[in-house]
């Protein structure tokens, strides 16, 4: 095989090789790549090309060609200087390359064989260079980095060896030239493109699956420090896919609700919500599918059908482009602390109960009475509206009280509360006991003639409830006496004296033979 042919073969392998290794850099599962080696390949490439197409009549092109191959040099021994693990300073690369240029600008100055000398002489250093490094300290299989460094430095030495002929024996080195040096020089570059190819891949593919290993243990170290951090936590952790199926529970979680951690999964997240609870879960889907964060809390159903409180911190998980992935949530079991706020909510909604309420006959007390009147007036002024107000006292009930005794009086009035109970059923009514045995009903909305209606059928009904009175002067059963009011609201009047209206009429009532209402109005100003 001729020189030119060698150069050609070179060229374009140089190419190919360089083509694939670019094909190899930019695939999507490439663990790593290798920096300077593209660019060394296609400096040989084009360097060997040039040696292919040079004439010996034009020098430029001779000095462009082996001033490309000594970078390609360069560049190949920095990519096995990375190979071996070690960082290559953009600096000296950069300063190595400006060297070569300018020595080999140079060397138009220099005729051959002089000139080919000194190229042999510096590619001869940069093939030393890369066995140099390949004897280093290294992680890479012993027996390839020797193979390979004995390769380059035979290389580099067939280089030196032409080199010291070219410089120190110039007449040999002519007669050389179309024999010995001008075949070995070729063949070795082409022996150590072969080898070198090969065993820099293989040394690259070790490196990336030493690579791959690594991290691969680094992410089981930290896999394992992430179910450690799960696993002791106290919190219950959930994990859902973006149609809110559970793929990750920790045990906590899974033993809070009674399940095991297998049963959890695959399970949608609103199937552990109780009916009256799904509205939440809802919800928060929506959020979560929107990338909203939040906190809430929820009961969250048991397997044995018990319900237990929680505090949820959830986090919707999206993907680079913003679509939801699905979501993540820290439980924390707040359902004593729940439990107990429920009770302190009852025992304080019992006593707010028992506080306006009167023990002997069960409907509203004085208290609530005076709170709900202040209300309703200030809620009058708001409106156009009448508020009517009926005051009750029991007839001669002083007499029944020393006839029949204190039981037999309590009695009564408990029977007169529930008359009033039955007949006030408006839920914006108000029946009261007033005080002793006087009663009190705030009628809001009503005129007149409603109010003395209700006032009628109170009447009728303590009548008819034929509780025996030998002592009354205006019936044989127990009766009572009404004083009826009607007002509409008035900056002028005030509360006291609606009450000493209603119990003005009361009076009149009483004045007037007992058993009967008396009414009036007090409208405008
Ligand atoms: P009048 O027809 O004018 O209203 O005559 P009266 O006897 O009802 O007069 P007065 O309002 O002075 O009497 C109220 C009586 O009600 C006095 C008391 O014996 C009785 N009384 C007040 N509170 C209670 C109570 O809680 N239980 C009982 N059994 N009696 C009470
Ligand atoms: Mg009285
Ligand atoms: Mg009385």
């Amino acid at each position: 095989m001729d020189v030119r042919t060698v150069m050609l073969i070179l060229a374009v392998g140089s190419f190919v090789f360089g083509l694939l290794l670019t094909i190899f850099k930019y695939s999507k599962n490439n663990p790593q790549t290798v920096p300077f080696w593209i660019t060394a390949k296609m400096l040989q490439a084009a360097g060997s090309l040039m040696l292919y197409f040079r004439t010996s009549s034009f020098d430029a092109l001779t000095i462009l060609a082996n001033t490309t191959l000594i970078l390609a040099c360069a560049y190949e021994a920095w990519t096995v200087r990375f190979l071996m693990g070690h960082n290559v300073k953009r600096r000296l690369h950069i300063i190595t390359t400006a060297a070569i240029l300018l020595v080999c600008s140079l060397t138009l100055l220099i005729d051959s064989p002089y000139r080919t000398g000194l190229f042999f002489g510096i590619q001869s250093a940069f093939y030393f260079l890369p066995s140099m490094f390949l004897t280093g300290k290294s992680n890479t299989r012993f027996w390839m980095r020797m193979i390979l460094a004995v390769s380059y430095f035979v290389t580099g030495l067939v280089f030196l060896i032409s080199a010291i002929i070219c410089l120190f024996y110039p007449e040999d080195a002519i007669n050389l030239s179309n024999s010995a040096i001008a075949s070995l020089i070729p063949g070795t570059s082409f022996c150590i493109f072969l080898l070198s190819a090969l065993i820099l891949l293989m040394i690259a593919k070790e490196r990336s699956d030493m690579q791959l290993h690594k991290i691969q243990k680094e992410l089981m170290k930290s896999e394992i420090r992430f179910q450690q951090i799960v696993e002791t936590a106290n919190e219950g952790i959930l994990i859902f896919d973006e149609h809110f199926k559970i793929s990750f529970a920790n045990n906590n979680m899974a033993s809070i609700l009674g399940y095991t951690v297998d049963e959890m999964l695959g399970r949608s997240y609103c199937s552990f919500f109780p009916e009256e609870q799904l509205d939440i879960c809802l919800k928060q889907e929506a959020k979560r599918k929107n990338g909203e964060d939040s906190v809430y809390e929820c009961r969250l159903l048991r397997k044995d059908g018990h319900c237990h409180w929680f505090l949820v911190s959830a986090k919707a998980i999206m993907d680079e482009s913003g679509k939801f992935k699905g979501s993540f949530a820290m439980l924390t079991d707040i359902n004593a602390r729940k439990e107990m706020e429920l009770l302190l909510e009852e025992s304080n909604r019992q006593l707010t109960e028992l506080s306006n309420k009167d023990s002997l006959t069960g409907i509203a007390n004085r208290r609530c009475f005076d709170a709900t009147l202040e209300h309703e007036y200030s809620r009058l002024s708001r409106s156009n509206s009448k508020l009517s107000i009926i005051l009750i006292d029991i007839d001669y009930f002083k007499k029944y009280n020393d006839y029949y005794g204190h039981v037999k009086g309590d009695e009564c009035l408990r029977q007169i509360g529930s008359v009033l109970a039955d007949c006030i059923n408006r839920s914006v009514d108000l029946a009261a006991r007033y005080g002793g045995e006087e009663f009190v009903c705030i009628l809001p909305d009503t005129d007149i003639q409603s109010a003395v209606e209700t006032a009628e059928r109170i009447r009728q009904k303590i009548q008819d409830l034929k509780i025996e009175h030998k002592k009354s002067q205006v019936s044989d059963y127990v009766t009572a006496s009404f004083g009826v009011i009607t007002v509409e609201y008035s900056p002028d009047r005030s509360l006291a004296e609606i009450i000493a209206a209603a119990d003005k009429l009361l009076y009149k009532a009483k004045v007037s033979g007992r058993n009967r209402i008396e009414y009036g109005e007090s409208i405008g100003a």
